[in-house]
């Protein structure tokens, strides 16, 4: 399904950007093998890592959305398609007492969205659960990376930008189930985190040793808005849009917060958004 000018704020949870030239939604690995990706191009999971700061997307954006979804297990593995939603994941090893991915519980993302940025919480990280993925290149070609050829760390991996991944294996540890983890982990995440509000997760990567949050907070900046963007006052590494924000204001309020706490800190933040125009 090809949609054309399609409004870039629907795709994101952070709700901003003009429109795109095209939104495909392949409903098969053969009609997303057949797609043109000669020319500018990127994939979207659940949008919730994704910031436009544009006006017009002049190329195709690519949701898997609409291909089948898959979540399985054996003794060793657990087999999901990367569409799947992180709840649905961690809902359906929790339900088939498998422990160890509790943390996914509560990250708005799908598994390829969590795969591609190596997403963490709770000192745990995606990755290092991988057995293998399975992806397309920008040829149409299917491929496999295991474990090894990940070369990942904090929120970073080799996975090539310009691949889809498609399905992914974990391990399947075998680790003692903790009955009470999920909901405890869940009642955490709902205290410190702005939940059901328009964000796109931490704007921030914590630096070696420290917390963007406790530095934005240090440098006096929590609550402070620009327009419709707004620094979360219950964590300070979200910027939350009231409704009328626009991607300008988001990028002014990302420049104030780098600046002051450079000047308080000496401390240069890098973005974990990403930012797309
Ligand atoms: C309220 C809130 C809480 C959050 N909490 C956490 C948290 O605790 N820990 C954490 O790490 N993150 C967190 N995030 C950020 C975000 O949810 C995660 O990074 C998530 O894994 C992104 O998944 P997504 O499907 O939304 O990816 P998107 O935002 O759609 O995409 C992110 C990147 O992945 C790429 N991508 C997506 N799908 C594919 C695919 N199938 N193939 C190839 N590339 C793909 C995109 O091109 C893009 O570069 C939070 C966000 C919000 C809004």
């Amino acid at each position: 399904m090809i949609q054309n000018n399609y409004p870039l704020k629907n795709i994101t949870t952070i709700g901003l950007g003009g429109t795109c030239k095209e939104f495909i939604c392949p409903s098969s690995i053969d009609d997303l093998l057949k797609i043109n990706k000669s020319h500018k191009h990127m994939y979207i999971g659940n949008g919730s890592n994704i910031c436009f700061i544009t006006d017009y997307y002049d190329g195709t954006i690519i949701s898997l959305k609409r291909m089948k979804r898959f979540i399985t297990h054996d003794t060793n593995f657990i087999y999901c398609s990367s569409n799947i939603s992180c709840n649905k994941a961690s809902r359906y090893l929790y339900k088939n007492k498998i422990s160890g991915f509790e943390f996914l519980y509560g990250i708005p993302g799908s598994m390829g969205g969590a795969i591609f940025m190596n997403a963490g919480a709770f000192n745990d990280e995606l990755l290092q659960h991988v057995h293998s993925i399975e992806l397309v290149n920008n040829k149409g070609k299917i491929y496999e990376m295991k474990n090894k050829d990940l070369n990942y760390s904090y929120r970073t991996s080799n996975i090539d930008k310009n691949s889809s991944i498609i399905s992914v294996t974990l391990y399947n540890q075998v680790k003692e189930f903790n009955k009470n983890l999920l909901s405890k982990l869940n009642i955490i995440r709902k205290n410190t985190q702005p939940i059901n509000q328009l964000s796109c997760g931490c704007i921030f990567k914590n630096p070696k040793d420290d917390y963007a949050a406790k530095l934005i907070e240090g440098a006096e900046l929590k609550g402070m808005r620009v327009g419709g963007i707004y620094i979360s006052r219950k964590h300070s590494n979200y910027f939350i849009n009231d409704g009328s924000g626009t991607y300008n204001e988001f990028l002014q309020l990302m420049k104030i917060v780098k600046k002051r706490v450079f000047s308080k800190y000496n401390i240069h933040l890098q973005e974990e958004v990403i930012l797309v125009k």
